[in-house]
C-alpha cells in the first residue's frame, strides 16, 4: 500500500496550498488555474533584451509585466525563481538565420568590442529596471555568450536524436521531425511557411527550419565565435533560451513570458528544441504581453518610433509614472503611449502619493484587513487584472466606508503588487536623483562645494543658474532639495 500513499501524497503535493491564481495560457488560449510543478515554487523565465542598443519603453513593458507576475506569486506565498536572459550573441540583424550578428554590427558601428557593447547596454537595461523598482538582485540575468557549452550540448543532443541536420553553413532544426511544431498559437503548416522568412539557404528542408549553430563562412572572422562539432561559429538565436532555461531552472519550468511578437517563431522554436531534447513538456504556462504602441504602430527600433526611459525622466517624470501607466492596462491589451497619457498617469500617481501621506498620519501606519483587500487580491490573481485592482484601490481610498487602517492595509497590499513607492512616496514636489538632468546635478554639486567653502556669492550665482533651468533649490536638514518649477 506504500505506493498508494505515495501517489496520494504526490497528488496533494500538486494541489496548491497557496491561494488560487488564474492565468491565460497562450498554449491553450484559455484562462487556467495555475498549478506549480513543485509546491510553493514558481520557475519563471522571461525572454530578455538583445543588448546591441538601448531598450525602449516597449521592451520595458515586457519587463514590468513579468515583474508584476512575480509579485503576484510572491504575495500569494510562492518563492519565485526568475531568469531574464541577456542576448549578447546569435541574434542576427534579420531576426532569422541570415545577416550579421546584431551585437557585431553595433560594435563595428560604434568602434568598440562586442563585449564592451553588450556590457554597456546590459548595464543601461539593468539601471532602467532598477529605476522601475524591479529588484534586479532577485533575478538571474544569464548572458548567452557565457552558456556556449550548454547550447552546444543541447544542439548535439538534438542532432543525436535525429532532430537536426547539417548544411554547409551549420546545423538546423528539422521542424518536420517534431510533431506539433507550431502548437503555440496553433499555427498551421501554411502559416508556418508564410511566417518563416524567405531564406537564402536552399539547403533548408522546410521554410520553418531554423539554425541551431551558424558556422562562420571561410575567410570571415566573427568577433564572437567558438569551436563546435559543426565548425567554428556561433549559436543560433533560439537555442540560448532553451539551454539557459534548462541550466538555471530545469528541464521543465512553470511559466515562460515574453512579448507577443515572440510567440509564433521564437517561442515555438524554444518549445521544439527543449521538448525534442528532453521528451518532456517544457513550459506549462506561456504568457505574452501585448505591444506598447505609439502613433498607431508598435514601438520598435526598426520603425524608429522609440522612446527611452531616460526621455521620460528628462522631462521630469518619475520612472514610476511609467510603471503606473503600464498597470492601467491589462497586460494582454495593446497600450498606446503618448506624453499626454503619461502626464495623466503621473498626475494620478502623485494623487495616490498625496493620499498615502495623509493616510500614514491618520492611520499611524496601522493596517487592518478589509473586504476591499479581498477583492483586490481576487483581481490580481485573476490573470493579473491590474486595471481592476487599481480601480478597487482608488474606490476604497476615496470611500468613506473604510477606516484609515483598512485603507492603509489595502495600500500595503497594493504596494506589494504594484511597486509604486506607495508606502514611502518621494518628498512632495521634490525630485528624486534619477530625474534630475546631469547638468543640473553638476551645478548642484558645485553650489554645495561653494556653500561649504563659504563662497556665498558663487553659491547664489549657481542657484540662479539652476533656477533658470526650471528648478528651485532649498537647503533642507539632509542637504539641498530640488523642486521642479516648470516642465
Ligand atoms: P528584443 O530586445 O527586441 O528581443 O525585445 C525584448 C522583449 O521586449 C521581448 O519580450 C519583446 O517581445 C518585447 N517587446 C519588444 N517591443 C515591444 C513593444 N513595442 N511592446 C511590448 N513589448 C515589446
Ligand atoms: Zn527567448
Amino acid at each position: 500500500m506504500r505506493w498508494l500513499t505515495r501517489i496520494l501524497k504526490r497528488k496533494t503535493d500538486g494541489e496548491p496550498s497557496t491561494p488560487h491564481v488564474f492565468l491565460t495560457n497562450s498554449l491553450s488560449g484559455t484562462k487556467e488555474l495555475f498549478l506549480p510543478l513543485r509546491p510553493g515554487i514558481v520557475l519563471l523565465y522571461t525572454c530578455g533584451p538583445t543588448v546591441y542598443s538601448r531598450q525602449h519603453i516597449g521592451n520595458l513593458r515586457s519587463a514590468v509585466f513579468s515583474d508584476t507576475l512575480a509579485r503576484v506569486f510572491i504575495s500569494a506565498g510562492y518563492r519565485v525563481r526568475r531568469v531574464i536572459n541577456i542576448t549578447d550573441v546569435g541574434h542576427l540583424v534579420g531576426d532569422g538565420d541570415t545577416g550579421e550578428d546584431k551585437i557585431e554590427a553595433s560594435a563595428k558601428r560604434e568602434g568598440r568590442t562586442a563585449s564592451a557593447i553588450a556590457e554597456h547596454y546590459t548595464r543601461l537595461f539593468l539601471d532602467d529596471l532598477a529605476e522601475l523598482n524591479i529588484d534586479t538582485e532577485d533575478i538571474f540575468f544569464p548572458r548567452a555568450s557565457e552558456y556556449i557549452r550548454e547550447q552546444v550540448s543541447l544542439a548535439r543532443t538534438l542532432e543525436e536524436k535525429g532532430f537536426a541536420y547539417r548544411t554547409r553553413d551549420g546545423l538546423y532544426f528539422d521542424t518536420s521531425r517534431f510533431p506539433g511544431y507550431g502548437k503555440l498559437g496553433g499555427l498551421k503548416d501554411a502559416e508556418l511557411k508564410a511566417g518563416a522568412r524567405v531564406e537564402l539557404n536552399p539547403e533548408k528542408r522546410h521554410p520553418a527550419d531554423f539554425v541551431l549553430w551558424k558556422r562562420t563562412p571561410r575567410g570571415v572572422h566573427r568577433l564572437q565565435e567558438w569551436d563546435s562539432p559543426w565548425g567554428r561559429g556561433a549559436p543560433g538565436w533560439n537555442i540560448e533560451c532553451s539551454a539557459m532555461a534548462r541550466a538555471l531552472l530545469g528541464t521543465e519550468i512553470d511559466i515562460h513570458t515574453g512579448g507577443e511578437d515572440l510567440a509564433p517563431t521564437h517561442h515555438n522554436n524554444e518549445i521544439a528544441q527543449s521538448e525534442a531534447a528532453s521528451g518532456r513538456p517544457f513550459a506549462r504556462y506561456w504568457m505574452h504581453n501585448a505591444f506598447l504602441n505609439m502613433g498607431g504602430e508598435k514601438i520598435s527600433k526598426s520603425i524608429g518610433n522609440v522612446v527611452f526611459l531616460s526621455d521620460i525622466t528628462a522631462k521630469g517624470y518619475s520612472p514610476l509614472s511609467l510603471r503606473y501607466f503600464f498597470l492601467q492596462a491589462h497586460y494582454r491589451t495593446p497600450l498606446s503611449f503618448s506624453f499626454e497619457a503619461l502626464a495623466g498617469a503621473s498626475g494620478a500617481l502623485e494623487r495616490l502619493w498625496n493620499l498615502s501621506r495623509e493616510l500614514a498620519e491618520e492611520s499611524g501606519r496601522r493596517s487592518e484587513r478589509s473586504e476591499a483587500q479581498r477583492r483586490f487580491l481576487a483581481a490580481v490573481r485573476n490573470d493579473i487584472a491590474t486595471p481592476q485592482a487599481l480601480g478597487i484601490l482608488w474606490d476604497t481610498l476615496k470611500s468613506e466606508e473604510f477606516t484609515p487602517e483598512e485603507k492603509w492595509g489595502l495600500l500595503e497590499e497594493a504596494e506589494k503588487h504594484f511597486g509604486l513607492a506607495l508606502l514611502a512616496p518621494p518628498p512632495s514636489g521634490a525630485l528624486t536623483g534619477t530625474k534630475i538632468p546631469d547638468e543640473v546635478k553638476d551645478m548642484l554639486a558645485r553650489r554645495e562645494t561653494a556653500r561649504i567653502s563659504k563662497d556665498f556669492e558663487a553659491a547664489d550665482r549657481i542657484r540662479s543658474a539652476i533656477e533658470h533651468r526650471g528648478y528651485r533649490v532649498d537647503d533642507g536638514p539632509k542637504g539641498p532639495v530640488l523642486t521642479r518649477t516648470s516642465l
